[in-house]
């Protein structure tokens, strides 16, 4: 008699993505150990403390990144996982900058308080007319995850998105158009002012002082307005690197599509979006706006499984691969000093 109940043999990797599983096995190492052998001193933080262990820190976080890469390969998990691994990088990096400026320098990367706030990437250069390494870091990462940066690993976007989620869903008060507008108007402020600080020579103090009223202007956006509204107010208008993350986005091959075959035009993807980045015209276009950042939350909101990250335009879903890529830099940014 056959048994009732067949007990189906145990397999490790039935589940396993394949394609996540080499991507997030090969590239924190393949970005891990050039830092290591390259840049002196060591930008990894345990060889900073423990000389000889960058290789127990690089098989760790290639561990976790593996296990990561599963995990956010899953769609039903991305929205939910998302938040919380973008949020822990940001704990451990505003982590390491107290620690860095209280306890021990070899937190920081080079031993010299840098403050936190995005716009200095852009705007510290220009007035002091040096010191180009962040926003050639910046680029870098532009170039791999494209505007991905603004949803995945910057150490801010994390509060803002968090006080957004505050509210169950985003309550839209300006047009896309007010937004373009005000973000540019931004970034030209900041351009403008940094270059007008250089050429009057303001003291180091005076700068100080109006870099730091900037980032806590947009800890207020952040905790008023994003957080009464339920999209990220602060990263899509005022923050001047987000503006450019997105303009430099038009020349990342991904996009956000939606079939319409298959698209029941429910909307509920659309409020999904804290980055205001798909609104119903957006869904009846096939496209997400020009605002999107490449979060892939919506992907875990749709029941039709409309929405795909297309490359080039292909009709095959580019996710896996694009998160895989994702979660192995954030692992390799987990290893590294801060500012
Ligand atoms: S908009 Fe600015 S603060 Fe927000 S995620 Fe992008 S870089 Fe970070
Ligand atoms: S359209 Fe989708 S992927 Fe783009 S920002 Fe909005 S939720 Fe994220
Ligand atoms: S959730 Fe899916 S089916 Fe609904 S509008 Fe969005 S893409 Fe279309």
């Amino acid at each position: 008699m056959k048994p009732l109940i067949t007990k189906k043999p145990w397999h490790p990797f039935k589940e396993l993505n394949y394609t996540a599983f080499f991507i997030t096995l090969l590239l924190p190492p393949f970005i891990l150990v050039p830092v290591h052998l390259f840049v002196k001193p060591s930008m990894l933080l345990a060889e900073r403390f423990f000389p000889g262990t960058w290789w127990l820190e690089i098989a760790l976080l290639t561990i976790y990144a593996v296990w990561l890469g599963q995990v956010m390969a899953k769609t039903g998990n991305i929205g939910k996982v998302r938040v919380k691994y973008w949020l822990f990088f940001s704990i451990i990096f505003f982590g390491q900058f107290i620690l860095g400026l209280t306890v021990n320098s070899k937190f920081l990367m080079s031993g010299n308080l840098h403050l936190p706030i995005p716009a200095l990437i852009i705007g510290a250069p220009i007035y002091r007319g040096e010191g180009f390494f962040m926003p050639l870091l910046l680029l870098s990462t532009l170039a791999i995850v494209g505007p991905g940066w603004c949803s995945h690993l910057c150490y801010i976007g994390a509060w803002d998105n968090a006080s957004a989620r505050h509210k169950k869903r985003p309550k839209k008060t300006i047009t896309r158009k007010q937004t373009l507008i005000l973000r540019y108007a931004m970034l030209a402020l900041v351009v403008v002012a940094a270059a007008l600080m250089n050429y009057f020579n303001v003291p180091i103090t005076a700068a100080f002082v109006i870099a730091l009223a900037f980032g806590l202007f947009g800890v207020f956006l952040m905790l008023y307005y994003s957080r009464r509204l339920g999209y990220m107010f602060h990263c899509t208008t005022y923050c001047p690197v987000g503006s450019l993350v997105t303009l430099l986005g038009k020349l990342y091959p991904l996009r956000v599509k939606i079939d319409q075959n298959t698209c029941t035009a429910c909307n509920i993807c659309s409020t999904e979006c804290r980055y205001d980045a798909l609104t119903p015209i957006d869904i009846k276009s096939g496209s997400a706006g020009w605002n999107c950042t490449l979060c892939g939350d919506c992907l875990s909101s749709c029941h039709a499984s409309s929405i795909r990250f297309s490359f080039f335009g292909s009709r095959k879903n580019a996710w896996i691969i694009y998160i895989s890529i994702v979660v192995a830099l954030h692992a390799g940014f987990l290893a590294l000093a801060r500012l």
